[in-house]
């Protein structure tokens, strides 16, 4: 490290929920169902805080309100290993689906649940999806009036099922009025193109090679943290497969679930990781207004 320069710590997230409630299977596994089917999410949790405990690293888990409820003790156990819990909503439906007023019930409903559970506050929040985009104007004043801190709720890039192509790649202030900032998950340049890189589908898919690639792009040539993030079913090739959803989903889902975790060890031991309220904090002053031309 050259003297006096911070080194560079990248934001490690985790979206807490089970198998059947991502938004690939959305249109196959109805909300009422959910109760009726196994929930797997505990063990795969506590495999990760295993798996984080060993790299010394911290993260934060983005859980929903919905799992909150049936794993208050898991919620504790997160927050008693000197993790960040933040919400990911209540039950995982898209911010653009809702009105601004039935966007603020949802992440009130969900911060309460995660409190009560963990026992400490929550002020970080992620859309599920990455489902804020131009066309919700009105979720930032929401997030900004119930006093978050920051959010990570963008993937400024072109993709089938989510993204804003045009938001800012690294923190923004999307509201000139409040300190609220926006920590966009990472996408890497190649040529003038933006990629996505920060975890997911594309971390578990590609060779490590691309996402050690695109970190330390980020972090040497652009000096700033890259956002990663998977989710707790992503480790577990045991989980039940779902019939009926499109081949395209199934396929992005399945792929590579056993290789999963030998390449998340990799992964945390390469680079510094922290909690993305750490993050939030380092980043604030870096922070850009948001242009008008992009928020309308
Ligand atoms: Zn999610």
């Amino acid at each position: 490290m050259s003297g006096g320069t911070l080194p560079i710590v990248n934001g490690l997230s985790v979206d807490v929920e089970d198998w059947f409630q991502v938004g690939a299977f959305e249109n196959v596994i109805e909300r009422d169902r959910w109760n009726d089917l196994d929930l797997r999410v505990q063990r795969n949790v506590e495999a990760i805080l295993e798996m984080f405990e060993q790299a010394d690293v911290k993260a934060t888990f983005f859980t929903l309100g919905w799992v909150a409820k049936r794993h208050g003790p898991l919620m504790r156990m997160i927050a008693d290993a000197g993790h960040e819990i933040a919400s990911h909503g209540w039950d995982h439906a898209r911010v653009y689906t809702f009105t601004r007023k039935e966007f603020g019930e949802d992440i009130r409903k969900a911060r309460a649940e995660l409190e009560d559970a963990a026992g400490v506050a929550v002020t970080g929040y992620r859309a599920p999806s990455f489902s804020i985009d131009q066309r919700t104007p009105w979720a930032y004043m929401e997030l900004a009036d119930q006093g978050y801190a920051y959010s990570s709720s963008v993937a400024p890039v072109a993709h089938d099922h989510y993204g804003w192509r045009e938001a800012p790649r690294f923190a923004f202030q999307p509201l000139p009025w409040s300190k609220l900032i926006e920590i966009p998950v990472t996408t890497a340049m190649f040529g003038n193109r933006r990629l996505a890189a920060g975890g997911g589908g594309f971390f578990r898919v590609l060779p490590y090679a691309f996402s050690r690639w695109a970190i330390r792009q980020v972090n040497r040539r652009e000096q700033r943290p890259a956002v990663f993030y998977f989710h707790p079913w992503e480790i577990d090739p045991e989980q039940p497969r779902v019939e009926g959803a499109p081949i395209k989903s199934r396929l992005r889902h399945y792929t590579n679930l056993d290789k999963m975790a030998p390449k998340l060890r990799e992964l945390v031991r390469e680079f510094a990781w922290g909690r993305m309220d750490m993050l939030a904090h380092r980043e604030a002053p870096r922070a850009v207004e948001l242009p008008a031309e992009i928020a309308a």
